[in-house]
């Protein structure tokens, strides 16, 4: 027998390996099958195509005895090697690993703690022994055992063929790792996909290769379907996906889902699965893709993402950010051809894709480039349009928007009638005004909302009450000064126009950039700006010229009828404070009981 010491500088491994690594204590399995599973395919260069089908691994738990082993028929090792690549490569590069841990702060851990390796063991085991038996010709099976220690004993071994047992005795408070359903649920997270049969206590583990080593043009929809639901149970359907495979400048292989995504709190949900040679790493890509497309869902396997290193070195990687960026590219590719190709389609899903198109394009440059073409506006006729549809044919860049909150309002149909382009966005929540912004700092478009700035189109200047008086006074002018009177509103402005409307007696203007900073204040929940509009009042209204013809003979009625129809304005355009709808109420039910006593 052989005794030796481990070229150590601390004493003790093993408290050391406990105290750094506690929290994720369950990838000691992962190291060891992912050894087991390198060495069968070290062997599989080495010998011929039939003996390959006999390779696997085993795991089986001796709940008696508290013991796991972790069992591979693959390259074993000699008794030189176990001195080399147990003793000396893997002990430092375990303490390596560990230096480097013990000096990142918890929230910049490193992100698949890959390269541990074989020392991970001792996070749940006193004692490892490894019986091996090396494939070369004339070798001996040889034991290796350690307590943790810095001695361990080298002797002769009990193994009859080929491979290699990694025993653990398992620690006194480490009985979790007895029960099978513990090390099944281990097993399936980590190493489903590896490419080697794994048994646990007899049964198999992994059944099929990952999806994303098949050739894209040989695989189904139903494939990739049942691919996705062995990913992710209890998820719906996805809606698309993009199958990755690229070999240089760096490898990647996997396969992204789009899922539903019909709010923002579905966005941030860790769900790509990060794989290293098919061997599970992480459960999220957050650190090698940006933030809006951490939404969507699937696998990325690739040996090129270095995984023991901290985040914040990681996000610095020349190919990591390749990687990214390359996926960047293929989903807005992959959203261009589903618009050009597949409309119909897109436009059904759209509710799914804005919130991803829309955040990219805000976050990422070249994002907005590739995908500019496939940013769509529902219009008020009801179709939908890119910006470049709604710009076709428009010497002025100027287009006019509305808030869906607005799309049955009379000044919109309004528009209409004028023929008008109109599109809708949702206003009261900064996505749209932001997407609107950037499209304006990135072309030569100027969006108005169409109750910022009146089109000259709506308005009918045959019908202007426009004749001045002994006084030099128009009629409009005098209706404006009237009903700013009866509103007793200084602040506000008040202006009378001729509209091409009969059913608009009235509505609300608001300068673009005031209403723009204002949502966007509101959405902060930041301090509101006072709402200052201008009351436009239609002079072709009936109602309006009622109103003013009543303020000799019954001011109270003109008055309070002014000021319901601000309030309507108001109402209608979703601007009244809900502290002053009470008062709105009331005033109706008194207007209502006189207009019943009168008649
Ligand atoms: P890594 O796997 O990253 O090289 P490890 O610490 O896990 O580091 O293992 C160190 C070395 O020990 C491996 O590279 C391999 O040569 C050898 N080894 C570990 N487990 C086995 C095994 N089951 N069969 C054969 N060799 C093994």
């Amino acid at each position: 027998m052989t005794q030796g010491q481990l070229k150590i500088h601390s004493e003790n491994i093993l408290p050391i390996i406990k105290q750094w690594l506690y929290s994720s204590k369950d990838i000691f399995l992962r190291e060891l099958v992912s050894n087991a599973c390198d060495a069968l395919t070290k062997f599989a260069r080495l010998c011929e195509e039939a003996d390959r089908e006999n390779f696997r691994i085993d795991v089986k738990v001796d709940t008696e005895n508290r013991r796991i082993t972790i069992s591979d028929n693959g390259i074993g090792m000699t008794g030189q090697e176990v001195e080399t690549y147990i003793a000396q490569i893997a002990f430092s590069g375990a303490e390596e690993f560990l230096k480097k841990y013990e000096t990142h702060q918890e929230q910049d851990q490193v992100i698949g703690h890959f390269g541990l390796g074989f020392y991970s063991a001792y996070m749940v085991a006193s004692l490892v022994t490894i019986q091996t038996f090396s494939y070369q010709q004339g070798a001996e099976p040889v034991c290796w055992s350690c307590d943790g220690s810095s001695i361990y004993h080298l002797e002769p071994g009990t193994r009859q063929e080929r491979g290699t047992d990694i025993i653990l005795q398992l620690a006194a408070d480490e009985d979790e790792y007895l029960d099978h359903k513990r090390l099944s649920d281990i097993l399936h997270h980590y190493c489903a996909f590896l490419p080697h049969p794994i048994y646990l206590n007899g049964t198999r583990i992994n059944d099929q290769p990952p999806l994303w080593l098949k050739a894209p043009s040989e695989c189904t929809n139903q494939e990739y379907l049942a691919f996705y639901r062995k990913l992710f149970p209890l998820d719906a359907e996805p809606l698309f996906w993009i199958h990755l495979n690229v070999d240089y400048p760096f490898n990647l292989k996997g396969i992204l889902y789009f899922p539903h995504v019909a709010q923002e709190r579905d966005f941030k949900k860790d769900s790509i699965k990060l794989f290293c040679n098919r061997v599970f790493v992480a459960d999220h890509c957050q650190d090698v893709l940006p933030e809006y497309l951490t939404v969507l869902r699937g696998a990325i396997d690739s040996p090129d993402i270095p995984l023991n290193v901290s985040r914040s070195t990681l996000q610095l990687d020349r190919t990591v950010r390749q990687l990214g960026q390359h996926i960047c590219k293929k989903v807005a590719d992959r959203l261009c051809s589903l618009y050009k190709e597949e409309c119909s389609r897109f436009l059904e899903i759209w509710a799914d894709l804005e919130l991803v198109i829309k955040f990219g394009l805000l976050q990422d440059e070249k994002f907005y480039d590739r995908v500019k073409e496939c940013v769509i506006w529902k219009q008020a006729n009801g179709e939908w349009a890119t910006l470049e549809d709604l710009l076709a044919g428009k010497e002025e860049k100027k287009l006019y928007y509305a808030s869906y909150d607005m799309e049955h309002h009379d000044l919109l149909k309004l528009y209409k009638e004028k023929g008008l382009p109109v599109f809708l966005i949702r206003t009261h929540h900064p996505l749209d005004l932001a997407v609107l912004h950037r499209i304006e700092e990135k072309t030569s478009a100027c969006f108005t909302r169409i109750d910022a700035n009146l089109d000259e189109a709506i308005l009918d200047p045959t019908r202007e009450k426009n004749l001045l008086d002994a006084e030099g006074k128009t009629e409009g002018s005098k209706i404006a000064t009237f009903f700013q009177k009866q509103l007793g509103l200084e602040a506000t402005q008040v202006e009378a126009k001729s509209l091409a409307s009969h059913s608009l007696p009235a509505l609300l203007m608001q300068q673009e950039q005031q209403r723009r900073l204002q949502e966007q204040l509101a959405y902060h929940k930041q301090t509101r700006l006072p709402f200052k509009p201008t009351l436009v009042l239609n002079t072709n209204h009936k109602l309006i010229q009622a109103i003013y013809s009543l303020e000799a003979k019954q001011p109270q009625l003109a008055q309070d009828l002014a000021q319901q129809v601000y309030d309507l304005a108001l109402l209608s355009q979703r601007e009244m404070d809900p502290d002053k709808l009470s008062g709105f109420v009331t005033r109706t039910t008194e207007l209502l009981e006189k207009l019943t006593c009168t008649s």
